[in-house]
């Protein structure tokens, strides 16, 4: 394009933003568009609210769980420590989960970030029970969503179980499943 024709390209696409802004401007003294406006920020304010709400709420339920923990195998994404995958800690009731404290923040989603600020606050899992298995061994689970469906499970038909009997049940739920990964194999 010549220096002429893209002067005259300016000007025209001046002159189109400033029609453009003067149909809005108008637009906006209309009462629809007023509570448009309205409604749209008020939407934006009250989904923030959501987002910090839920964000305290995950915080309040780990911070407030009595912990049962189990050790479940998680991938390690940082390769900072070169190793593939290891065991960690993870509490089988609110889902706590000690491998987070691995991983860089950018990776996490916002329960794990909780689970992050929850994990340096107490400089490391806060205290709990580790379940047992029949060796007296800390239960070992193949994932943390595994270990967290079984209680689920657990729970849905005892809703006021004890410890004692989450132990005994999620052992022999977990030997279960095994054996059914077993048979399908
Ligand atoms: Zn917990």
């Amino acid at each position: 394009m010549q220096q002429k024709e893209l002067k005259d390209y300016y000007k025209n696409t001046l002159a189109e933003i400033m029609n453009i802004e003067e149909k809005i401007k108008e637009l906006e003294t209309k009462e629809d568009v007023k509570e448009y406006k309205s409604l749209t920020s008020n939407l934006r304010t009250k989904r923030a609210d959501l987002e910090g709400l839920k964000k305290a709420i995950d915080y309040s339920i780990m911070n407030e769980c009595n912990h049962l923990y189990v050790l479940s195998k998680e991938k390690f994404s940082d390769i900072r420590y070169g190793i593939p995958d290891r065991y960690y800690p993870c509490c089988i009731k609110c889902g706590l989960d000690s491998s987070v404290a691995t991983k860089y923040y950018d990776e996490l989603n916002q329960k794990q970030k909780t689970m992050q600020l929850i994990l340096s606050k107490n400089d490391g899992l806060p205290k709990g029970r580790y379940l047992k298995d029949d060796d007296n061994y800390t239960i070992s689970c193949p994932s943390s969503s595994l270990a967290e469906e079984l209680y689920k499970e657990i729970i849905r038909n005892n809703p006021s179980i004890s410890d004692d009997d989450t132990e005994i049940m999620f052992r022999e739920k977990l030997k279960q499943r095994q054996k059914v990964k077993y048979k399908n194999r």
